[in-house]
C-alpha cells in the first residue's frame, strides 16, 4: 500500500494493489497545472484510490478543452492531488509527487512530448509519443 497527501496534510490518501508504471505527460495543461516541466502520473483503478482525510478539501477543475476531464486540488495549500477523465471512469490519475515513501517504480513513456517546455531536455530512451500515447 502507498499512502500520499498534500502540502498542508489536510488531505491523506491510500493507494493499494501493484502500482503501474508511471507515466510523464508533457501538455500544456499538465505544465500550468503543476507549474513544472511535466506532471508524473500514476493511473489506479478508482477502487484502489481511497481519501482517508480531508474529503472537505478537495476541489475540482474541469479543462476548459478537454470536455469532463477534471483535476482534484487541496483547496487549501493547492497541491494536485489527481485527475479523472469521464470517458475513463474507472481510472484515476494519482501525481506521484504528492506520494509519502520512496516510491520505486520505473517511467513507462513521455506523453504530449510536442508541447515540452523549451528549456527542458528530455534525455532518456523511453517512449516517446507527440499527442497522447497510443490507446492499448
Ligand atoms: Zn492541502
Ligand atoms: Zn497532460
Amino acid at each position: 500500500m502507498l499512502t500520499g497527501g498534500c502540502l498542508c496534510g489536510g488531505i491523506q490518501f491510500q493507494v493499494v494493489g501493484q502500482p503501474n508504471k508511471i507515466q510523464l505527460c508533457h501538455c500544456q495543461q499538465c505544465r500550468k497545472a503543476q507549474g513544472g516541466p511535466f506532471a508524473a502520473n500514476l493511473a489506479v483503478n478508482t477502487d484502489d484510490f481511497t481519501i482517508v482525510k480531508g474529503e472537505e478539501f478537495l476541489s475540482e477543475f474541469e479543462s476548459q478543452t478537454i470536455a469532463g476531464k477534471i483535476r482534484i486540488f487541496c483547496r487549501c495549500c493547492g497541491s494536485p492531488i489527481i485527475s479523472k477523465l469521464d470517458s475513463s471512469p474507472g481510472v484515476v490519475r494519482v501525481r506521484v509527487g504528492t506520494l509519502d515513501e520512496p516510491f520505486a517504480s520505473d517511467i513507462a513513456l513521455h506523453q504530449f512530448v510536442a508541447y515540452k517546455a523549451q528549456w527542458w531536455d528530455i534525455t532518456d530512451e523511453l517512449p516517446k509519443y507527440d499527442e497522447a500515447r497510443p490507446k492499448k
